[in-house]
């Protein structure tokens, strides 16, 4: 909730006139209390979640030539009501894990200091933040992923992610409650390093939940925007990943490639790259 009654106040408390964006902000957030503005989060991941993976359901299922030259393992075919299963199957997820993970979690929300106040952020600000969110997510990520891959931790949990030998949109977040709830610490980890404002914190989710998903899609589109990001892995580095399955040692990083080349845990991959390019065009 915002410390100010009118727009005058918060003029005079900025010492300037308030943006359009501000505004806007204060109209919406100025009576609202700050726990609900938290829980929009699970409400954008939720949106998301639903929508983005859908031009990738819509492509699968047209069956054009054109398209599948893009696709990573174009021989698995997937229909509509496995898509459909799949995103069932991981809504049970946000209900018995993501949605208690977000709402509990407020109280660390609310001591680390993530605002909800005027000024907002600017670009750059959040730019930067979000740029340390993605690298501190994507370090621990690593770690808590290779872990994963270890005896009890895959065969009770980790498992399930893998059931998707060749991974969908809707597949990105299909995991074991566990396994939710453990990599979801490493989502926390950059806001609790670097806390900023919420706007700031919704969209750090946002774009991570969309980076997942394009990981997952099961296509590697030469136009994507991400080709553009440096050292950024991409979805055939993943797809690799879900390939090769429950004995995968490569491509542990969900983000970027530097974790496993510093600790050597691409080398599979980079041996067996063109291998892999070669079968999965003749899949
Ligand atoms: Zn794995
Ligand atoms: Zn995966």
């Amino acid at each position: 909730m915002l410390p100010f009654q009118t727009l005058e106040e918060a003029g005079i408390f900025l010492g300037r006139n308030l943006t359009i964006a501000e505004t806007l902000w204060f109209k919406y957030s100025a009576r609202m209390p700050d726990y609900i503005l938290y829980c929009h989060n699970t409400l954008f991941l939720f949106i998301f979640y639903t929508l983005v993976p859908l031009p990738f359901v819509f492509i699968e299922l047209m069956h054009s030539k054109k398209i599948d030259q893009f696709k990573i393992q174009p021989r698995i075919k997937n229909s509509l009501s496995d898509m459909f299963d799949c995103y069932r199957k991981v809504l049970l997820t946000f209900v018995v894990a993501v949605g208690p993970l977000q709402i509990f979690s407020y109280p660390v929300i609310e001591m680390i200091g993530i605002r909800t106040s005027l000024p907002l952020p600017s670009g750059w600000e959040m730019f930067w933040q979000i740029l340390v969110y993605f690298l501190v997510e994507d370090y621990a990520n690593y770690w808590l992923h290779r872990l994963l891959h270890n005896g009890w931790g895959y065969n009770k949990i980790h498992r399930v992610h893998h059931e998707y030998n060749a991974p969908i949109g809707f597949a990105a977040p299909y995991a074991h409650w566990a396994e939710i709830i453990i990599l979801g610490f490493a989502s926390f980890l950059g806001p609790l390093i670097a806390p900023g404002h919420m706007i700031t914190f919704w969209l750090w989710f946002i774009l991570r939940q969309m980076e997942a998903i394009e990981t997952h899609s099961g296509y590697d589109f030469p136009w994507s925007p991400s080709k553009f990001i440096p050292f950024y892995g991409g979805a055939i580095y993943h797809d690799y990943h879900h390939y090769v399955g429950g004995n995968c040692q490569s491509n542990f990083a969900s983000v970027f490639t530097y974790c496993d080349y510093i600790y050597g845990t691409d080398k599979g991959y980079r041996y067996q790259k063109e291998v892999f390019e070669k079968t999965r065009k003749q899949m």
